[in-house]
């Protein structure tokens, strides 16, 4: 399955959160994103705590992570290359400007 793919199987996904508004679906999708972000952040704590984590639980939550990404990503009308582009780009020029 490729980025595009997923994305636009994502958008198929509907359920009470997100019908609605543009704003709604944003809010929603943003909070997800979020929440998800920080479950992948938990994980990863408890390598601090305990001293071990769980390389299959961070999976699963960036897993979680990719689908509210990918919702915000329709909702913006660009493809998912396009962001990544974009991204590689402005990474790149950091990194070159940091070497300048
Ligand atoms: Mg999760």
């Amino acid at each position: 399955m490729t980025l595009d793919d997923y994305v636009a199987w994502a958008t198929t996904i509907h359920s009470k959160a997100t019908i609605g508004d543009r704003d709604r679906l944003l809010s929603y999708t943003a909070l997800g994103l979020t929440s998800e972000a920080g479950e992948v952040a938990n994980e990863v704590k408890r390598l601090l705590r305990d001293g071990t984590w769980d390389a299959d639980r961070v999976a699963e939550e960036l897993g979680d992570v990719i689908y509210y990404w990918s919702r915000l990503v329709a909702t913006t009308g660009r493809k998912p290359g396009e962001i990544l582009a974009a991204s590689r780009s402005k990474i790149d020029a950091k990194v070159n400007a940091n070497q300048s």
